[in-house]
């Protein structure tokens, strides 16, 4: 059976205290062998001190975004190759808060996702509509449009990626999606993929939304539910090692 992979986004929380804290005790929590993959994406600025809590552990460390550039005039921009330096393995990309805050569009998603590729980062591509697209019934045209931009730019690589169904009425209300709306959704990616390499198996796709200790089960019971983007319950480390254990 393939690991999941539960990754935490601390999004604009934390501070060196309260990591140091939260580190250690999941690093603690989750032992040598946790089951399955356990990353934290932390903040920029505090990289490097993530880098060193878990340095040794089976923690891994990603970011929240990444530049398109490899470098050059962009200021603010952190690149591929900085974040590399710092051990990052995951970089999430296009999360609906970039895309509704910073007018992140599919074209720049797909370049951010390349460039995370090109030096060995695994992008976490986050999709999903919101509450008005649902309603409307542009659940599926919506995820698979943001879909296909990643695939487009990215051609065989893209067995490389991993992707997260993040509606984005779950997220921060509380408002989980059901097993079964996730499942569905999941499945339309999955066959997304599946039409657009023959290694799609290698791509974890997560749902990420309220996800919590209490639904997590259930949620990662799905079959085309390969772990969690988690947001809120990712800053406490009872809640975030709970959904871990719920992924073994
Ligand atoms: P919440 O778990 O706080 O709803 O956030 C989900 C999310 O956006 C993860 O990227």
């Amino acid at each position: 059976k393939k690991k999941k992979l539960i990754a935490g986004n601390w999004k604009m929380n934390g501070g060196i205290a309260a990591n140091d804290a939260l580190v250690r005790a999941v690093v603690a929590g989750m032992g040598a062998d946790a089951g399955c993959q356990v990353a934290v994406c932390a903040p920029a600025p505090y990289l490097a001190q993530v880098q060193m809590l878990r340095h040794g552990s089976a923690l891994e460390l990603g970011a929240q975004d990444v530049s398109r550039h490899e470098q050059g005039a962009y200021t603010g921009e952190v690149s591929a190759a900085m974040l590399k330096e710092f051990g990052v393995r995951f970089a999430i990309v296009g999360h609906s808060e970039r895309r509704q805050y910073h007018g992140e569009s599919d074209a720049l998603v797909a370049d951010k996702a390349k460039a995370a590729l090109a030096h060995g980062i695994t992008p976490i591509v986050c999709v999903g509509e919101t509450l008005a697209e649902r309603e409307a019934g542009q659940t599926e045209a919506v995820v698979k449009r943001q879909l296909a931009a990643v695939i487009h730019a990215n051609g065989h690589c893209i067995s490389e990626i991993a992707v997260a169904y993040e509606p984005v009425w779950a997220i921060g209300t509380g408002r989980t999606a059901t097993p079964g709306q996730a499942q569905q959704v999941h499945a339309v990616l999955r066959a997304q993929l599946q039409a657009a390499t023959a290694h799609s198996d290698r791509v974890a796709i997560l749902y990420g939304g309220s996800m919590n200790a209490a639904n997590a089960a259930s949620l990662l019971a799905q079959p085309d539910i390969d772990g969690g983007l988690i947001g809120g319950a990712s800053l406490k480390a009872a809640d975030f090692l709970q959904i871990i254990a719920a992924a073994r």
